[in-house]
């Protein structure tokens, strides 16, 4: 808000949600401009980047794979390629997580809910669940909690 000059923006992000998410957004693609542009020797938005762009008359394989070998040099460059393929199998990892059908975890029961919060609302009213002093955390590998 001080940075942009913006001092009657919502304030308190728990109760505006979105203008912060939108406000992120918009910063994090400034950060990924910017970060492009010092790439690319560039000082300011007029001014031509050091790149050789391959024309139309290069096939569009060729283009796809000139691209494809740029964005990896940003990636290396300004994100470290090993961060962001533990980011991507860690996301990876979740997916597969959040695929349903999910049982029921409940030894006497096979119960099959298509998502993870309908077997947690089930497990807490069939089966008394999170009365269970067996349980590590509140919350399961899901980030729900029990
Ligand atoms: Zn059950």
């Amino acid at each position: 808000m001080n940075r942009t000059g913006k001092t009657r923006a919502a304030q308190g992000v728990k109760k505006h949600y979105n203008e912060y998410k939108d406000f992120l957004q918009r910063e994090v693609e400034a950060h990924i401009c910017a970060s492009f542009m010092e790439m690319l020797d560039m000082k300011t938005l007029d001014d031509e980047s050091n790149l050789c762009i391959p024309s139309k008359d290069v096939s569009k394989e060729s283009r796809q794979k000139w691209f494809m070998d740029l964005c990896q040099e940003y990636v290396e460059r300004y994100l470290g390629y090993d961060d962001v393929m533990s980011i991507v199998n860690q996301t990876n990892a979740l997916q597969k997580k959040i695929v349903g059908p999910f049982i029921c975890r409940s030894c006497s029961c096979e119960m099959k809910f298509v998502h993870h919060s309908g077997r947690v609302r089930h497990e807490i009213k069939e089966h008394k669940l999170l009365a269970d002093k067996d349980l590590e955390s509140e919350i399961d590998e899901f980030g729900y909690y029990r």
